[in-house]
């Protein structure tokens, strides 16, 4: 292990111990099973999807009790598109959701380290990938659009999952947009040493998730 990586591990365990998290709260949260958190995603959904929304209200009391923990019951990765909030359309409120947001819900390391941090110091432990219809970039890396910038990194990495829906008939870009979620999800299953090694022991669940922009509804794509 290098200087950087001890330097780094001790700053999250300090930052954990002084005001990020205290430690108590991680084990509070392990005892809840993912299959909960999941649940709750999907309660969250229906709310939303029928505007019988409850979590947006009183936020004077939410930010006072949540100033000094969070304890988020899932993480989310899902596009940055303006019309697919998390907290929104799960129906959730602050401290409840640990959210990467990248165009075309894909992760680099930068995304996988946020993602550790909110299972192994948050306690978070589910982990949701959520594409969504009409995604612009998928739809450009789909198009084959070439851009001389740092979009071009974006739909490189969504390229595989175009490669997988080559030559198939229907909505192209719906199925490369469920494509795209399955392979960002594989990764994420099989990203050492936590995520792995935490799907090992079964305290870890990955799904993958479609949003609909029409309908609000998230179809989710494991059954588990
Ligand atoms: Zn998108």
């Amino acid at each position: 292990m290098n200087k950087f990586y001890i330097r780094l591990s001790l700053a999250l365990s300090l930052a954990s111990i002084l005001f990020l998290s205290p430690i108590s709260s991680v084990s509070a949260v392990e005892t809840n099973p993912p299959k909960n958190a999941l649940e709750r995603l999907k309660q969250g959904n229906q709310r939303y999807v029928t505007s019988t929304t409850v979590c947006h209200e009183d936020w004077t009391a939410k930010r006072t009790a949540l100033t000094q923990n969070q304890t988020p019951f899932a993480i989310i990765v899902s596009c940055s598109d303006s019309r697919v909030p998390p907290e929104i359309i799960f129906d959730q409120t602050l401290g409840a959701l640990f959210v990467v947001r990248v165009a075309g819900n894909v992760v680099d390391d930068f995304a996988i380290g946020s993602i550790e941090y909110g299972v192994k110091v948050l306690g978070a432990n589910l982990i949701l990938v959520l594409g969504h219809s009409n995604c612009g970039a998928v739809d450009a890396a789909l198009k084959s659009m070439k851009f001389d910038n740092h979009i071009q990194n974006v739909l490189t990495a969504i390229e595989p999952a175009v490669n997988d829906t080559k030559g198939e008939s229907g909505n192209l870009l719906e199925k490369a947009t469920k494509a795209n979620v399955k392979n960002v999800a594989d990764r994420l299953k099989k990203s050492k040493p936590v995520l792995a090694d935490l799907m090992e022991k079964g305290t870890l669940q990955i799904v993958g998730g479609y949003y609909d922009l029409e309908s609000g509804k998230v179809e989710f794509l494991d059954k588990p």
